[in-house]
């Protein structure tokens, strides 16, 4: 039995440039994990069926899963003659823009590297992972990285400053799709990429914190009025910082101090059902 942790991931900055000629955006954004995991495990079968085990209302455990898909590439990829039973245990809310599924899809290129002995280096699976999705090259590393192009150009970034991270997910769902649609590119939202890779590079806590930005938080707030409300009730109990991570909807808030932390965490607690204290990790 292999056994991998899937942590999410939060974006600091997201950014989108422009539209190309294949239909997708082409982004930019600076991207980090937290210390909240889904934990999977992998073992052999003798045939060569996936199965997918994971009790979950809104997860599907057939080929629709993202982690199946990510252990057919690798059988299809690397010639495998077995499948693979994985179990996930799931802490990552789901369709919340903090990348559960995609973290779930690098966790099994992983443990499929290590339980079939394949020693592909971690370059190779990232560059594989975005046939299945933009925060998959990302996820295959969990560190602290700027992803450009399509997501599948990941740069690393030192380690952010340490902080305590409050997430809070109203309870709504958010199509990604639907909110790259109605972002008009016309629309003029600064997003200060630079200032944050600088920030984290000379690990300036609250330049960081001043450089938070997301080019679809105001499409997903126009969309979502209680994404605002959040995001300025966390800012109001002295958050250092506050964004809405990938399309939403959930918002987080940065402290570095547990006291302030756990403030913003009752604040918001009554209003979300699904809130989180954690760690950044990066
Ligand atoms: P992103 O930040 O990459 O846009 P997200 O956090 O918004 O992702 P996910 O939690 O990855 O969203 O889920 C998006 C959709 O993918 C849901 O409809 C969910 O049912 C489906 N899905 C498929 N496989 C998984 C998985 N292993 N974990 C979570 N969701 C999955």
């Amino acid at each position: 039995m292999i056994y991998e942790t899937a942590p999410a991931k939060i974006n600091l900055t997201l950014d989108t440039l422009f539209k190309r000629d294949d239909g997708y955006h082409e982004i930019a954004m600076v991207m980090t994990t937290v210390d909240l995991n889904d934990r999977l495990s992998f073992q052999k079968r003798n045939d060569k069926n996936i199965v997918v085990d994971i009790e979950h209302n809104y997860v599907p455990n057939d080929h629709k899963n993202l982690a199946y898909r990510a252990a057919k590439l690798m059988m299809e990829t690397y010639e495998l003659n077995h499948g693979v039973t994985i179990t996930i245990d799931k802490d990552i809310p789901v369709s919340a823009g903090l990348a559960g599924g995609s973290a779930d899809a690098a966790a099994t290129m992983r443990g499929m590297n290590r339980l079939y002995g394949l020693n592909r280096p971690l370059d190779e699976l990232s560059k594989l992972g975005i046939q299945i999705g933009t925060d998959i090259p990302f996820c295959i590393y969990s560190k602290t990285a700027i992803c450009t192009g399509r997501g599948e150009k990941v740069t690393f970034l030192n380690k952010p400053p340490s902080a305590w991270v409050v997430l809070a997910k109203p309870n709504l769902g958010i199509s990604s799709p639907d909110i790259f649609k109605a972002l008009n590119l016309n629309y003029a939202h600064h997003v200060h990429t630079k200032m944050c890779k600088e920030a984290i590079n000379e690990g300036d806590y609250h330049r960081l914190c001043q450089s938070l930005s997301n080019r679809l938080e105001p499409v997903s707030m126009s969309l979502h009025p209680e994404i605002e409300k959040i995001k300025n009730n966390m800012l109001q109990c002295g958050a250092d910082g506050a964004l809405m991570s990938g399309s939403g909807p959930t918002v987080y808030g940065l402290a570095q101090k547990e006291s302030q932390a756990k403030k913003i965490y009752n604040a918001v607690n009554g209003c979300c059902n699904e809130v989180y204290l954690v760690r950044l990790l990066g």
